[in-house]
């Protein structure tokens, strides 16, 4: 890929041709992408991955630039150093990808891998200077570096869009950098003379596909952080901060849509409210009712299964949509949780003070509305409040009924 030198005169003393044009515009475009990454990391600390990305075109740009101004290139320096900027990024740039995904990276594979090209380049430089042979080991080497990390990355059906995406760009990277030296030779080939090398279709390709490359990879990256933080910002606005269960919002949107799609499935509604919490709030201090709150909505979601939905909806008030359970298992599941809470939820307060939270369910009818439904459950919490709190109170098959404490 890189050591593009070998014995050569430097850039400056060339003149300006199409090639160099090209060769100009990957450090360019490495920088753009540096200048864009750079903030969203500043601003997304708790991203670990964005920073991997932003040293990764930074020694992208470093690598390109070296390979236009690192002169002369005959000091000896040039081509380990190149290489060392080369594979550091790609390094980067996997690690990165793979942290995004929480996949496990083989730290021993990738220095073995990284430390024999240099090996490899280092000699083909100082001791039996031969370029074609060293593009071969460094082709080799970042090729490898691709290719496992696209293993890795390999995607499953279920698997969004930029990670597909990830995996095709780091599986064509490693087939073309394994192919691309066949452009210039076999290894062990002579040198050649480095104004032809320069106006070589190898030079070219590389160049090209430089540029091309880090447009690709450049423009998913921030495609795949964006959307990540798009989905974020999207359900911190439906979930509630203190209990982190879904607030009203996000409580309305999944439980109109589990109606509207939930076909002959029974669905019940379970509304409760926190009895006298206001005492509590005025006896025991604020920061004792939020934590009340929290063991209230613990409870809630522990109870349940993986297709119901606990949403705080008020104050202190909760509503759980229950799905593919009977009326009977509605008023068990609410019996329980009141039971539970009637024993635990006081562990959050001072002294012998108790805390106990009342209960209203309905069923759904088919046709109904979430608000319709929520308002037949309301009805039965106020009347679980009415006769007397720390109760359950249900209507089911149009007959109404309590299971009282
Ligand atoms: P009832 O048994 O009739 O439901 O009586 P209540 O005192 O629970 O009902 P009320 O509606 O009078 O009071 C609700 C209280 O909930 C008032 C408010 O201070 C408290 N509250 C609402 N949101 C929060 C919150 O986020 N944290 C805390 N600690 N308290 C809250
Ligand atoms: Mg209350
Ligand atoms: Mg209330």
């Amino acid at each position: 890929m890189p050591s593009i030198r070998g014995t050569t005169k430097g850039f400056h003393s060339m003149s300006m041709s199409g090639n160099q044009l090209i060769a100009f515009l990957s450090p360019t475009i490495g920088l753009i992408f540096t200048a864009f990454l750079l903030p969203l990391w500043l601003n997304n600390r708790s991203r670990s991955y964005i920073p991997y990305f932003v040293v990764a075109f930074v020694l992208y740009t470093l690598a390109t630039s070296s390979q236009l101004f690192l002169v002369p290139g005959d000091t000896g320096r040039t081509a380990p150093i190149t290489s060392i900027f080369y594979l550091s990024c790609i390094v980067l740039l996997t690690e990165g990808c793979l942290k995004r995904r929480n996949r496990d990276t083989s730290y021993r594979l990738t220095a073995a891998i990284c430390g024999v090209s240099l090996i490899g380049v280092c000699y083909y430089y100082f001791a039996d200077r031969n370029l074609i042979t060293r593009i071969y080991i460094l082709s080799v080497g970042c090729g490898l570096l691709f290719a496992i990390a696209a293993y890795r990355l390999r995607p499953s059906r279920d698997s969004c869009l930029v990670d597909k995406a990830i995996f095709w760009i780091f599986l064509l990277m490693s087939a073309q950098i394994f192919l691309r030296p066949l452009l210039i030779g076999r290894p062990g080939d002579a040198n050649i003379d480095p104004d032809a090398f320069r106006t070589s279709p190898f030079w070219l390709a590389l160049q090209f596909s430089l540029v091309v490359s880090a447009v690709v990879m450049g423009l998913t990256l921030l495609g795949a952080i964006f959307t990540e933080i798009t989905a974020d910002l999207k359900q911190q606005s439906t979930i509630d901060a203190l209990t982190c269960v879904y607030n009203r919002r996000g409580f309305d949107e999944e439980a109109s849509r589990a109606i509207k799609t939930g076909g002959s499935n029974p669905i019940s509604l379970v509304v409760c409210d926190i009895d006298h919490f206001k005492a509590i709030n005025d006896t025991q201090g604020h920061p004792r009712g939020d934590r009340v709150l929290k063991e209230l909505a613990l409870l809630l979601s522990a109870q349940t299964r993986e297709s119901d939905l606990v949403g705080r909806i008020g104050g202190e008030e909760f509503a759980v949509l229950l799905r593919g359970c009977t009326p009977q298992e509605a008023v068990s599941y609410s019996e329980r949780v009141r039971g539970l809470f009637e024993e635990t939820g006081s562990s959050a307060l001072r002294g012998s003070s108790t805390i106990t939270a009342s209960f209203g369910i309905a069923d759904h009818i088919s046709g109904e509305t979430l608000r319709e439904l929520m308002s037949r459950a309301d009805q039965q919490l106020y009347a679980a409040k009415r006769s007397g709190r720390n109760r359950v109170c249900a209507e089911g098959n149009g007959i109404e009924y309590r299971a009282s404490a």
